[in-house]
Protein backbone atom coordinates (compact mmCIF):
# COMPACT_ATOMS: atom_id res chain seq x y z
CA UNK A 1 0.00 0.00 0.00
CA UNK A 2 1.76 3.56 -0.70
CA UNK A 3 1.48 5.78 1.59
CA UNK A 4 1.62 9.35 1.17
CA UNK A 5 2.31 12.94 3.04
CA UNK A 6 0.12 15.28 2.46
CA UNK A 7 0.97 18.85 1.95
CA UNK A 8 -2.56 20.63 3.25
CA UNK A 9 -1.37 24.15 1.35
CA UNK A 10 -4.48 26.28 2.63
CA UNK A 11 -7.92 26.08 4.49
CA UNK A 12 -9.41 28.27 2.04
CA UNK A 13 -11.45 26.40 -0.39
CA UNK A 14 -14.43 26.74 -2.97
CA UNK A 15 -16.89 24.89 -1.41
CA UNK A 16 -18.11 24.37 2.37
CA UNK A 17 -19.21 20.19 2.23
CA UNK A 18 -20.90 19.21 5.43
CA UNK A 19 -18.41 16.64 5.59
CA UNK A 20 -15.17 18.44 6.41
CA UNK A 21 -12.92 17.37 9.21
CA UNK A 22 -11.37 20.53 8.65
CA UNK A 23 -14.12 23.54 8.21
CA UNK A 24 -12.44 24.47 4.89
CA UNK A 25 -14.39 27.55 3.17
CA UNK A 26 -14.75 30.49 1.37
CA UNK A 27 -14.67 32.47 4.64
CA UNK A 28 -11.39 30.83 6.02
CA UNK A 29 -8.09 33.21 5.24
CA UNK A 30 -5.98 32.82 2.38
CA UNK A 31 -2.70 31.66 4.79
CA UNK A 32 -1.14 28.97 2.25
CA UNK A 33 2.08 26.62 2.71
CA UNK A 34 5.91 28.47 0.94
CA UNK A 35 7.22 27.25 -1.35
CA UNK A 36 10.82 26.53 0.94
CA UNK A 37 8.53 24.66 3.18
CA UNK A 38 6.87 22.84 0.97
CA UNK A 39 10.43 21.59 -0.59
CA UNK A 40 11.61 20.94 3.20
CA UNK A 41 7.96 18.73 4.29
CA UNK A 42 8.36 17.25 0.64
CA UNK A 43 12.33 15.97 1.47
CA UNK A 44 11.16 15.07 5.05
CA UNK A 45 8.20 12.95 3.29
CA UNK A 46 10.60 11.13 1.20
CA UNK A 47 12.52 10.34 3.77
CA UNK A 48 9.57 8.53 5.76
CA UNK A 49 9.16 7.03 2.34
CA UNK A 50 5.82 8.60 2.03
CA UNK A 51 4.59 9.94 -2.08
CA UNK A 52 4.02 13.63 -1.86
CA UNK A 53 0.31 15.09 -2.44
CA UNK A 54 -0.71 18.90 -2.35
CA UNK A 55 -4.14 19.19 -1.12
CA UNK A 56 -6.35 21.82 0.68
CA UNK A 57 -9.06 23.22 1.25
CA UNK A 58 -9.15 23.95 -2.82
CA UNK A 59 -5.32 24.09 -3.13
CA UNK A 60 -5.81 25.01 -7.23
CA UNK A 61 -7.56 28.43 -5.94
CA UNK A 62 -4.45 29.03 -6.18
CA UNK A 63 -3.16 27.94 -9.36
CA UNK A 64 0.06 29.69 -9.32
CA UNK A 65 1.28 29.12 -6.62
CA UNK A 66 0.74 25.11 -6.32
CA UNK A 67 2.87 24.91 -9.87
CA UNK A 68 5.60 26.33 -8.68
CA UNK A 69 5.32 23.96 -5.66
CA UNK A 70 5.46 21.09 -8.02
CA UNK A 71 8.20 22.49 -9.76
CA UNK A 72 10.11 23.19 -6.91
CA UNK A 73 9.49 20.06 -5.49
CA UNK A 74 10.57 18.23 -8.92
CA UNK A 75 13.85 19.97 -8.75
CA UNK A 76 14.58 18.42 -5.62
CA UNK A 77 13.80 15.00 -6.81
CA UNK A 78 10.44 14.64 -5.36
CA UNK A 79 7.52 14.23 -7.57
CA UNK A 80 4.19 15.10 -6.23
CA UNK A 81 1.81 11.97 -6.70
CA UNK A 82 -1.38 13.82 -7.86
CA UNK A 83 -2.86 16.85 -6.23
CA UNK A 84 -6.76 16.47 -4.63
CA UNK A 85 -9.26 19.02 -6.13
CA UNK A 86 -12.82 19.49 -6.38
CA UNK A 87 -13.29 20.33 -9.73
CA UNK A 88 -14.51 23.45 -9.54
CA UNK A 89 -12.33 25.34 -11.16
CA UNK A 90 -13.00 22.68 -14.58
CA UNK A 91 -15.29 24.95 -16.55
CA UNK A 92 -14.39 24.32 -19.64
CA UNK A 93 -12.17 21.48 -21.77
CA UNK A 94 -9.55 24.45 -22.94
CA UNK A 95 -9.11 25.22 -19.20
CA UNK A 96 -8.47 21.76 -17.85
CA UNK A 97 -6.38 20.97 -20.85
CA UNK A 98 -4.39 24.36 -20.31
CA UNK A 99 -4.18 23.79 -16.51
CA UNK A 100 -3.34 20.13 -16.03
CA UNK A 101 -0.73 20.35 -18.96
CA UNK A 102 1.27 22.72 -17.30
CA UNK A 103 1.39 20.53 -14.29
CA UNK A 104 2.26 17.96 -15.71
CA UNK A 105 5.04 19.58 -17.93
CA UNK A 106 6.29 20.74 -14.25
CA UNK A 107 6.32 17.37 -13.15
CA UNK A 108 2.97 16.25 -11.08
CA UNK A 109 2.13 12.67 -12.02
CA UNK A 110 -1.47 12.50 -11.54
CA UNK A 111 -4.98 14.11 -10.04
CA UNK A 112 -7.01 12.98 -7.55
CA UNK A 113 -10.95 14.38 -8.02
CA UNK A 114 -13.34 14.39 -4.86
CA UNK A 115 -16.95 12.76 -5.92
CA UNK A 116 -19.40 11.87 -2.95
CA UNK A 117 -22.88 13.52 -2.39
CA UNK A 118 -21.43 16.22 0.07
CA UNK A 119 -19.07 17.47 -2.45
CA UNK A 120 -21.86 17.28 -5.30
CA UNK A 121 -23.90 19.51 -2.88
CA UNK A 122 -21.62 22.29 -4.44
CA UNK A 123 -19.96 21.24 -7.79
CA UNK A 124 -21.82 20.04 -10.51
CA UNK A 125 -21.23 16.22 -11.31
CA UNK A 126 -21.26 17.26 -15.04
CA UNK A 127 -17.90 19.62 -13.34
CA UNK A 128 -15.77 17.35 -11.86
CA UNK A 129 -16.46 14.50 -14.65
CA UNK A 130 -15.19 16.85 -17.15
CA UNK A 131 -11.60 17.37 -14.98
CA UNK A 132 -11.83 13.56 -14.21
CA UNK A 133 -12.09 12.48 -18.11
CA UNK A 134 -9.58 14.96 -19.74
CA UNK A 135 -7.47 13.74 -16.70
CA UNK A 136 -7.44 9.88 -17.30
CA UNK A 137 -6.64 11.12 -21.50
CA UNK A 138 -3.49 12.61 -19.99
CA UNK A 139 -2.10 10.89 -17.16
CA UNK A 140 -3.63 7.80 -17.91
CA UNK A 141 -6.73 5.81 -15.88
CA UNK A 142 -4.33 4.53 -12.99
CA UNK A 143 -3.09 7.83 -12.50
CA UNK A 144 -6.43 9.24 -11.75
CA UNK A 145 -8.09 8.90 -8.36
CA UNK A 146 -10.74 7.57 -7.65
CA UNK A 147 -10.24 4.84 -10.24
CA UNK A 148 -13.29 3.45 -11.70
CA UNK A 149 -15.91 6.43 -11.50
CA UNK A 150 -18.01 7.91 -14.21
CA UNK A 151 -19.76 10.18 -15.25
CA UNK A 152 -23.40 8.15 -14.04
CA UNK A 153 -21.71 8.03 -10.70
CA UNK A 154 -20.99 11.66 -10.56
CA UNK A 155 -24.67 11.79 -11.36
CA UNK A 156 -25.79 9.85 -8.59
CA UNK A 157 -24.10 11.47 -6.16
CA UNK A 158 -25.07 15.23 -7.54
CA UNK A 159 -28.93 13.45 -7.07
CA UNK A 160 -28.41 11.66 -3.58
CA UNK A 161 -30.11 14.87 -2.12
CA UNK A 162 -32.47 14.71 0.96
CA UNK A 163 -31.43 14.26 4.69
CA UNK A 164 -32.86 10.05 4.77
CA UNK A 165 -30.52 9.17 2.33
CA UNK A 166 -27.65 11.07 3.78
CA UNK A 167 -28.14 9.83 7.05
CA UNK A 168 -27.96 5.75 5.80
CA UNK A 169 -25.01 7.14 4.05
CA UNK A 170 -23.04 8.74 6.96
CA UNK A 171 -24.45 5.65 9.27
CA UNK A 172 -23.06 3.24 6.77
CA UNK A 173 -19.46 5.06 5.63
CA UNK A 174 -17.06 5.62 9.01
CA UNK A 175 -18.03 9.64 9.08
CA UNK A 176 -15.51 11.13 11.11
CA UNK A 177 -18.03 13.63 12.95
CA UNK A 178 -14.87 16.33 13.18
CA UNK A 179 -14.50 20.11 11.76
CA UNK A 180 -17.57 20.89 10.21
CA UNK A 181 -19.02 17.03 9.86
CA UNK A 182 -19.52 17.71 13.86
CA UNK A 183 -22.06 20.22 13.71
CA UNK A 184 -23.24 19.55 10.21
CA UNK A 185 -24.21 15.93 10.47
CA UNK A 186 -23.53 14.45 14.07
CA UNK A 187 -27.51 14.83 14.20
CA UNK A 188 -27.92 12.80 11.27
CA UNK A 189 -27.03 9.36 13.78
CA UNK A 190 -28.30 7.75 16.92
CA UNK A 191 -25.84 9.36 20.12
CA UNK A 192 -24.13 6.86 21.85
CA UNK A 193 -23.85 6.75 24.97
CA UNK A 194 -20.52 8.63 27.05
CA UNK A 195 -19.48 5.74 28.92
CA UNK A 196 -19.57 3.57 25.75
CA UNK A 197 -17.09 6.06 24.00
CA UNK A 198 -15.07 6.18 27.15
CA UNK A 199 -14.47 2.71 26.56
CA UNK A 200 -12.95 3.14 23.09
CA UNK A 201 -9.01 3.33 22.42
CA UNK A 202 -7.09 5.37 19.67
CA UNK A 203 -4.17 3.08 19.60
CA UNK A 204 -4.66 2.22 15.51
CA UNK A 205 -5.38 5.84 14.33
CA UNK A 206 -2.10 7.07 16.17
CA UNK A 207 -0.13 4.20 14.78
CA UNK A 208 1.59 6.82 12.79
CA UNK A 209 4.13 4.99 11.33
CA UNK A 210 1.20 2.21 9.50
CA UNK A 211 -1.09 5.39 8.78
CA UNK A 212 -2.20 5.75 5.15
CA UNK A 213 -1.66 9.41 5.14
CA UNK A 214 -0.15 12.18 7.07
CA UNK A 215 -0.78 15.98 6.65
CA UNK A 216 0.94 19.19 7.64
CA UNK A 217 -0.97 22.24 7.50
CA UNK A 218 -0.41 26.30 6.54
CA UNK A 219 0.63 26.80 10.04
CA UNK A 220 3.21 23.44 10.10
CA UNK A 221 0.95 21.50 12.51
CA UNK A 222 1.65 17.89 11.51
CA UNK A 223 -0.94 15.30 12.65
CA UNK A 224 -2.70 11.98 11.16
CA UNK A 225 -5.15 13.39 8.29
CA UNK A 226 -8.32 11.71 10.25
CA UNK A 227 -7.32 13.91 13.01
CA UNK A 228 -7.21 17.24 12.52
CA UNK A 229 -5.72 19.15 15.22
CA UNK A 230 -4.32 16.48 17.32
CA UNK A 231 -0.89 17.51 16.94
CA UNK A 232 2.27 15.30 16.57
CA UNK A 233 3.95 18.98 16.84
CA UNK A 234 4.66 22.22 14.61
CA UNK A 235 7.25 22.49 11.62
CA UNK A 236 8.22 25.68 13.03
CA UNK A 237 9.76 23.94 15.98
CA UNK A 238 10.87 20.71 15.18
CA UNK A 239 11.47 18.30 11.51
CA UNK A 240 8.54 16.88 10.21
CA UNK A 241 10.88 13.41 9.52
CA UNK A 242 11.20 13.67 13.50
CA UNK A 243 7.32 14.42 14.30
CA UNK A 244 5.63 11.67 11.52
CA UNK A 245 6.70 8.97 13.83
CA UNK A 246 4.61 6.10 15.91
CA UNK A 247 7.79 6.83 18.49
CA UNK A 248 6.45 10.82 18.76
CA UNK A 249 2.82 9.20 19.79
CA UNK A 250 5.10 7.20 22.44
CA UNK A 251 7.05 10.22 23.52
CA UNK A 252 4.41 12.23 24.44
CA UNK A 253 2.51 11.92 27.71
CA UNK A 254 -0.88 13.32 25.97
CA UNK A 255 -0.73 11.63 22.38
CA UNK A 256 -0.12 8.18 24.01
CA UNK A 257 -2.81 8.47 26.57
CA UNK A 258 -5.00 9.03 23.06
CA UNK A 259 -3.83 5.94 21.82
CA UNK A 260 -4.19 3.86 24.87
CA UNK A 261 -7.62 5.30 26.41
CA UNK A 262 -9.11 7.23 23.52
CA UNK A 263 -10.78 10.35 24.19
CA UNK A 264 -11.68 9.44 27.97
CA UNK A 265 -7.62 10.70 28.25
CA UNK A 266 -8.64 14.29 27.86
CA UNK A 267 -11.58 14.19 30.62
CA UNK A 268 -9.51 14.89 33.44
CA UNK A 269 -8.14 17.85 31.07
CA UNK A 270 -11.17 19.53 30.09
CA UNK A 271 -12.49 19.10 34.17
CA UNK A 272 -9.97 21.33 35.57
CA UNK A 273 -10.54 23.78 32.54
CA UNK A 274 -14.25 23.84 33.62
CA UNK A 275 -15.14 22.06 30.34
CA UNK A 276 -18.23 19.56 31.11
CA UNK A 277 -19.07 16.95 28.11
CA UNK A 278 -22.41 16.39 26.81
CA UNK A 279 -24.20 13.00 28.13
CA UNK A 280 -23.82 11.34 24.46
CA UNK A 281 -21.83 11.66 21.09
CA UNK A 282 -22.34 10.82 17.52
CA UNK A 283 -18.70 8.83 17.97
CA UNK A 284 -15.68 8.72 19.88
CA UNK A 285 -14.51 11.48 17.31
CA UNK A 286 -16.67 13.84 18.01
CA UNK A 287 -15.98 13.63 21.40
CA UNK A 288 -12.52 14.41 21.50
CA UNK A 289 -13.37 17.35 18.71
CA UNK A 290 -15.76 18.64 20.96
CA UNK A 291 -13.02 18.64 24.00
CA UNK A 292 -10.49 20.09 22.06
CA UNK A 293 -12.44 22.89 20.32
CA UNK A 294 -12.94 24.10 23.84
CA UNK A 295 -9.32 23.53 25.09
CA UNK A 296 -7.30 25.26 21.76
CA UNK A 297 -7.46 28.38 23.65
CA UNK A 298 -5.59 26.95 26.53
CA UNK A 299 -3.54 24.87 24.61
CA UNK A 300 -3.16 25.83 21.26
CA UNK A 301 0.54 23.82 20.12
CA UNK A 302 -1.86 20.60 21.33
CA UNK A 303 -4.97 21.22 19.52
CA UNK A 304 -4.49 24.05 17.27
CA UNK A 305 -4.75 26.06 14.94
CA UNK A 306 -8.22 27.44 15.80
CA UNK A 307 -9.01 27.70 11.89
CA UNK A 308 -9.93 23.79 12.72
CA UNK A 309 -12.89 24.59 15.02
CA UNK A 310 -14.19 27.76 13.69
CA UNK A 311 -17.04 27.06 12.49
CA UNK A 312 -18.19 27.99 8.72
CA UNK A 313 -21.22 26.51 8.28
CA UNK A 314 -21.82 24.18 5.58
CA UNK A 315 -24.70 25.43 3.18
CA UNK A 316 -26.11 22.46 2.40
CA UNK A 317 -28.56 22.86 -0.83
CA UNK A 318 -27.07 26.36 -1.65
CA UNK A 319 -24.42 25.70 -4.59
CA UNK A 320 -21.60 27.94 -5.18
CA UNK A 321 -21.66 27.58 -9.06
CA UNK A 322 -24.23 27.68 -11.47
CA UNK A 323 -25.47 24.39 -12.61
CA UNK A 324 -25.65 25.22 -15.78
CA UNK A 325 -21.99 26.02 -16.46
S1 LIG B 1 -10.85 10.19 19.01
FE1 LIG B 1 -9.46 11.91 18.57
S2 LIG B 1 -7.40 10.99 18.48
FE2 LIG B 1 -8.90 9.31 18.38
S3 LIG B 1 -9.17 8.92 16.15
FE3 LIG B 1 -10.78 10.38 16.77
S4 LIG B 1 -9.92 12.45 16.40
FE4 LIG B 1 -8.21 10.97 16.38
Amino acid sequence: MQQNGQIMMTYRCSAACRHCLVMAAPQQDASRVSIERAVEYGLDFARLGRAVIIAGGEALLFYDHVLKMVRALRDVGVPVAFVESNGSWCASDERVRERLSRLQEAGMEGMYFSVDCWHQEFIPAQRVWRGIRIAREMFGPDRVYPMGIGLEEARQAEQAAGDDEKRRWAAGNGIHFIGRAAPDLAPLVEPVPLADLCAQDCRADLDIDALPEIQVDPFGFVRPDWCPGVNLGNTHRERLADLARTRRVQETPLLRGLAERGPASLLPLAKSLGITPEPAYASKCHLCFDLRRQMVKAMPQEFGPPHVYRVAPGRSGRPLLNKSD
